[in-house]
């Protein structure tokens, strides 16, 4: 990947919208945006200008030489232009429009001389036979848009290089148009990620930064955004800097030791060096156990709620995503497929799945089963799991059954129905109610919590999110620090430095020499400088941007 080149790519999704912007990076930035703009006044850094949007293909337009002092050389080929044609007669109404200052756009300058590239006059955009051209009055060149230019000016920029923005009405034909009208100029089409990767390259950003503008870009809840927001300002870098800088004096330490060793310097004691480790891997084993809620942040989670047929779990998946998602009828077996909706829980993303019915069906009752077989691989694949059972029904086998199956998962018992057990409808107790609405029941250990609900009335849904939010946000002490690990690249880096710290502590152990022990030393060291980017592969690295959008 050519860092020197200028590239452009549209940065707004695809589609229409009111705006849509096309950013151009690299050293030519201004020059090949310049021809397509009619600027009242040079740009300027980190200052947006209204101007219009022309079509150079059309009459009237300036070129790259006529628009950039840099370039304006007589004779010579207009970049999009052969050189024989550029130096031929002017096309009809060239040359500055009306309201265009001319002494920016024609002064000659020397510099670097005029690549050939692309056609431009007669090339660019490609055009329909017979497209009808428009003409402006007094000949200039033909508006597509107002835009809105501004120029970030290197290194003060996203990347570091120059950067034009150009912010044009939201419609893809233009988007497309200005890409085009660049490319022709002589920017190549960026990569995915390209953009943030040179902000990467050129040490704008570290790797942890640069995956959180994916991250940023990617969350669903605003409470994903300011976790993103967080790591983008450094938050686990800044976690991991002292843990390395302990790690790198220790190096420093044992390496002083084999270096001078004749000169007297004093060698570290075991018990000091085993102290140095210890120092290293406390903050790397709580670094390592932030992953566990860090992942949840990231991904979200799936929730399934499974049961046997008729206990209330369409009733109470509606409850929970507040509408009437799944279909609720008295007729068991009646929900066939998966039903899915994400909430978002505590800003987490959670992901409802609401399933058959589990029961033993006949053998001729094939769609069921089906459902019965997909509802028995939602409850293997999901992170938490709600049981629901109908309290006003005694307990069978099949929930026997499906409690079993939950014992040492994350799961919560919703006993479901309560309102038929608490009255018979004119204020009397039908029988004593096991639980109370609303009122978690102690679990045994090791056991779900219990939570009886009404679907129907809505009594114990608060208890019943309370939980699911319990779960969601797991260890409070997590929370509060900032800089948890969010990717699984992440805490592969942290395991296997935490791996060879554990080497080296049994290289102490074993009183291997030093020189040895290093060895496991520089193994810790290198999949933290892996985290932060300080060294990575040209594949990681390919890899990592690979994943993030166009024009990012
Ligand atoms: P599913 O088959 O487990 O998904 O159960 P549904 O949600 O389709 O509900 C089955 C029947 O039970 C429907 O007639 C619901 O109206 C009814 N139902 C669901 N939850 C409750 C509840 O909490 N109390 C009462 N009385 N009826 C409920």
């Amino acid at each position: 990947m050519n860092l020197d080149d200028t590239i452009v790519a549209i940065a707004t999704p695809p589609g229409r919208g009111g705006i849509g912007v096309v950013r151009l990076a690299g050293p030519e930035a201004r020059a090949i945006a310049k021809p397509m703009l009619r600027l009242n006044r040079e740009l300027e850094p980190n200052r947006a200008q209204h101007c219009d949007l022309m079509d150079p293909c059309g009459a009237g337009a300036p070129t790259r030489e006529t628009a950039d002092p840099a370039s304006a050389h007589v004779g010579t080929a207009a970049p999009g232009r052969p050189a024989e044609q550029s130096s031929g007669p002017t096309p009809p109404n060239a040359g500055p429009s009306p309201n265009r200052e001319a002494a920016p756009f024609v002064s000659p300058a020397p510099g670097p001389p005029p690549r050939p590239v692309l056609a431009w006059w007669g090339g660019g955009p490609k055009r329909w036979e017979g497209e009808m051209e428009i003409t402006s009055p007094g000949g200039t060149p033909p508006r597509i848009d107002e835009v809105v230019v501004t120029y970030f000016a290197h290194p003060h920029s996203y990347t570091t290089d120059d950067i034009v923005e150009i912010s044009a009405h939201g419609s893809p034909v233009v988007l497309r148009h200005i890409v085009e009208l660049a490319l022709a100029q002589g920017a190549r089409l960026a990569e995915p990620g390209e953009f943030t990767m040179r902000a990467f390259l050129n040490g704008r950003l570290d790797l942890t930064q640069a995956e959180a503008v994916r991250d940023l870009i990617d969350a669903q809840t605003l409470f994903q955004a300011k976790v993103a927001a967080q790591q983008m300002e450094g938050a686990l870098s800044n976690r991991l800097k002292p843990i390395k800088q302990k790690l790198v004096d220790l190096i420093a330490l044992l390496e002083a030791g084999i270096d001078f060793a004749e000169d007297d310097v004093s060698v570290a004691q075991d018990p000091t060096i085993l102290d140095r480790i210890a120092q290293v891997k406390g903050p790397l084993v709580q670094l390592a156990a932030t992953f566990t809620y860090g992942k949840i942040v990231h991904q979200g989670l799936t929730l399934a709620i499974v049961g046997r047929p008729n206990v209330g779990k369409s009733s109470l998946f509606n409850c929970l995503v507040e509408r009437e998602r799944a279909i609720v009828t008295a007729q068991p077996g009646t929900t066939r497929d998966l039903v899915s909706e994400t909430v978002a829980i505590g800003g987490i993303p959670v992901e409802l799945v609401d399933t058959a019915g589990i029961r033993r069906v006949p053998e001729n009752a094939e769609a069921e089963s089906i459902g019965i077989k997909k509802s028995i691989e939602a409850l293997a694949d999901a992170d938490l799991v709600l049981v629901v059972l109908d309290q006003s029904q005694p307990r069978n086998e099949e929930d026997e059954h499906l409690l079993r199956q939950v014992k040492s998962r994350s799961a919560i018992v919703v006993e479901n129905k309560s309102d038929l057990l608490s009255s018979c409808g004119d204020g009397r107790l039908a029988r004593p109610s096991r639980a109370e609405p609303g009122r978690v029941s102690p679990a045994e250990p090791n056991s779900p919590p219990r939570i009886p609900t009404s679907a129907l009335t809505g009594e114990g849904i608060p208890a019943l999110r309370e939980a699911i939010l319990r779960h969601v946000a797991g260890d409070q002490t997590t929370q509060t620090e900032s800089g948890f690990l969010t990717s699984v690249r992440h805490q592969k880096l942290v395991t296997d430095a935490l791996v060879s710290l554990d080497a080296a502590t049994n290289a102490v152990a074993a009183r291997v020499p030093h020189e040895m022990l290093l060895l496991d030393l520089y193994g810790a060291l290198r999949p933290l400088d892996e985290i932060t980017g300080a060294t990575t592969t040209d594949d990681i690295l390919n890899l990592i941007f690979s994943t993030f959008c166009i024009g990012k």
